[in-house]
């Protein structure tokens, strides 16, 4: 129901959870967070108020420049703690949080199931983790290195294979400074902050941050990271438009 996603120089834990409370008024009924930080990814998520989350990410913490978050409103799976987001490969590498629905998601789990995969939640959305991760060990079976660009083809290679209407994003342990963000018929707007850049599912969650902002069209995916935004197309060819400002009434 809800997105949020950051990558910068701060905390990006407190930064997610202040997202996801300005999306709360959308409803949800779980939510969660990862973050990544040294090759390590915490993943912490609760059923219920916002407020047990947060109370989670303070008993635990949650450390890293780099996070998603989600509120979720279940299409698919009862609103249960294991049904939150963000959800992980089997590996416990990568996380994605979704917006929508995987149409296809059947298909493809059961795919997955025949090469061994194992589920953890009854979503349309763990399909996507562990597609990604497939695509992650075969292209680094190539030789391709632990870096933002191989997270971006990996996620490229990825979304063709899913039906449905989506926004998502997704971290990768063994690349901290990288995330990577799509849409199709689901919004997802690029906050330009000061050294970082926050992404959400709707203008409140970036306003108190940033007014500068850069909406994803139909069909974009981007990487995020030290270097900049990496906008492609659905075709993937690179995409080049200046942000806009978020007008007073946003
Ligand atoms: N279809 C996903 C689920 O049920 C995402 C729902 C949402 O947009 O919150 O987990």
């Amino acid at each position: 129901c809800g997105i949020v996603a950051v990558i910068g120089t701060r905390d990006a834990a407190p930064l997610l959870l202040d997202g996801l409370r300005q999306l709360e008024y959308r409803g949800y009924d779980s939510a969660g967070i990862a973050t990544v930080q040294a090759g390590e990814l915490n993943c912490l998520k609760a059923e219920g108020k916002l407020i047990n989350l947060t109370a989670l990410v303070e008993e635990r913490g949650a450390v890293g420049h780099c996070g998603i978050g989600h509120t979720r409103w279940a299409t698919h799976g009862k609103p249960e703690q294991r049904n939150a987001h963000p959800h992980l490969d089997g590996n416990g590498r990568v996380a994605v949080v979704q917006n929508g629905i995987i149409e296809n998601h059947r298909l493809l789990r059961d795919q997955l199931q025949a090469e061994g995969v194992v589920f953890l939640s009854d979503t349309d959305t763990e399909v996507i983790p562990h597609l990604i991760a497939k695509q992650l060990q075969q292209l680094q079976q190539l030789g391709a290195a632990a870096s933002g660009a191989t997270l971006l083809l990996a996620v490229q290679r990825t979304l063709p294979m899913l039906e449905g209407a989506y926004a998502l994003a997704v971290v990768w342990a063994d690349c901290p400074d990288a995330l990577v963000v799509a849409r199709r018929q689901a919004p997802l707007l690029i906050g330009l902050g000061e050294g970082e850049f926050l992404c959400a599912s709707d203008t409140p969650a970036l306003a108190g941050i940033t007014r500068t902002i850069l909406p994803l069209e139909d069909g974009e995916v981007a990487l995020l990271g030290p270097l900049g935004i990496e906008l492609y197309n659905g075709a993937g060819e690179r995409q080049q438009r200046p942000p806009t400002q978020l007008r007073g009434s946003d």
